[in-house]
């Protein structure tokens, strides 16, 4: 029986990609038990004031799934989905991410089960402020450094690096990635992730021959890494023909105006109603014919009962697990080349080392300096891919989480076991 894609749990779908990599590295029993599995994970119970007056109890977690290579590193998302198995999940993706793209961190993931579209500023500080207290034992800037995902910003960042940086009587930047540029935030980590996406896509274009200039593309979910990505695929000479949101799906076959829509977004906090657009139902943008389809919301949006719809050339996958496992198999049989996420949207992450050696060292780059270095690393990083999915025959997805898993393995393997 086919398991419907709103009850996939993502970490069994992180564990069975793990299994399909390491099987294709022939790893030992050893290794996998020491590198497989969250080293850390931490439940807090978050109160909060509310505006009314009233307490109000949210769950919230981090996971560090591994420190094996350095700090762990990753995101904190707000979401009324969280679980702590998502949470988990995508942990157990940031390593892997981290290795493929090299820089010298672990992996973790935060998340806190909440619907900030329905709280106030203050509200939403006084969470982040308290969330914070409660995860304080793990952070710190050589433990592990969160960043903004899903539903979480600049502004969230900042608020962390205040609450820790008080506890501690001095000003730690380093605490924290993604965060203003007032604060030792870095140049260009906003738009990093978009901008790691349009690499790896300019690099599967040059592989595949297809011009980027005039190839349709299909934008699901117009947020921070969907918009920018949307956006330079546009400069590029692409043309964005439909985009969505959580509100609603717009088209226009002749491509959209991607700088006027971002600005409207910004002022209206959505897409809907985008002059020269017609609304489209969300099962019909997945299967518009296009040459790039992104998927940028979040997981399991693309799954066993929609995939042989997808009617795409190359799949960038710049949110973090869109495709389910059977939709995987589904696009691989249909000749649909997928950029797999812990390769497509490590942007964000490079972009963040780059962020935290600044902090670091006390020393700010220009923004053409970051984007130049992101290029490099992630068209290497492609490369590498590339080259493991060629000779191996393997499929992109496979041949990152190879790469990734083999660099943590042979780290773990040079430490050893300590005590
Ligand atoms: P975001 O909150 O800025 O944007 C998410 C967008 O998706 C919003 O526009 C929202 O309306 C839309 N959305 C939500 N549900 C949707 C649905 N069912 N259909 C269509 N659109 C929907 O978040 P983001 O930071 O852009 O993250 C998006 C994805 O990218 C997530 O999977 C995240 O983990 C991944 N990612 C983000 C970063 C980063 O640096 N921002 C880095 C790596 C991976």
């Amino acid at each position: 029986m086919l398991t419907k894609a709103s009850e996939l749990n993502a970490y069994d779908v992180a564990l069975e990609n793990f299994d399909t990599a390491a099987d294709a590295l022939g790893l030992d029993h050893d290794t996998r038990e020491m590198i497989k599995y969250p080293e850390r994970v931490l439940t807090v119970s978050v109160p909060v004031l509310m505006d009314d007056g009233h307490i109000r109890r949210f769950e919230a977690y981090r996971v560090q799934h591994s420190s094996v290579r350095g700090p762990a590193k990753g995101g904190i998302r707000y979401h009324p989905q969280v679980t702590l198995d998502e949470v988990k999940a995508l942990a157990t993706w940031m390593t892997w991410k981290c290795a493929v793209v090299n820089i010298p961190f672990g992996g973790a993931k935060g998340g806190v089960t909440c619907d900030p579209k329905h709280m106030s500023q203050h509200e939403l500080e006084r969470l982040t402020r308290r969330y914070t207290s409660g995860i304080l034992p793990l952070i710190g800037p050589e433990q592990d450094i969160p960043a903004p995902d899903v539903y979480t910003n600049p502004q969230t960042m900042a608020w962390i690096m205040d609450t820790y940086s008080m506890t501690k009587g001095y000003a730690i930047p380093g605490v924290v990635t993604g965060k203003p540029i007032s604060l030792g935030g870095s140049l260009g980590r906003n738009e990093a992730t978009g901008r790691g996406v349009f690499y790896t896509v300019q690099s599967a274009c040059e592989h595949l021959h297809l011009p980027l200039k005039g190839a349709k593309v299909v934008v699901q979910g117009f947020g921070n890494a969907g918009s920018i990505a949307a956006q330079l695929l546009y400069e590029a000479g692409a043309k964005v023909i439909a985009v969505s949101d959580s509100r609603a799906c717009i088209l226009n076959r002749n491509g959209l105006n991607i700088p006027e829509l971002m600005h409207m977004k910004a002022l209206t906090g959505h897409v809907e109603g985008f002059p020269e657009s017609e609304p489209i139902a969300p099962a019909d943008l997945l299967a518009l014919e296009c040459d790039i389809l992104v998927p940028a919301a979040l997981e399991n949006t693309i799954h066993a009962e929609n995939a042989n719809s997808v009617r795409a050339k190359i799949v960038a996958e710049a949110a973090n697990g869109p495709l389910t496992p059977a939709a995987d198999r589904i696009l691989e049989r249909k000749n649909i080349f997928v950029i797999p996420d812990i390769l497509c949207n490590a942007g964000g992450v490079t972009v963040s080392y780059f962020e935290w050696v600044q902090d670091e060292q006390h020393l700010f780059w220009e923004a053409q300096d970051v984007y130049d270095r992101l290029e490099k690393v992630m068209k290497n990083a492609f490369r590498d891919v590339l080259k493991i999915h060629v000779d191996k025959k393997v499929s992109m997805r496979i041949a990152a989480n190879m790469l990734g898993i083999s660099r943590v393995a042979e780290a773990v393997q040079i430490r050893g076991i300590y005590p």
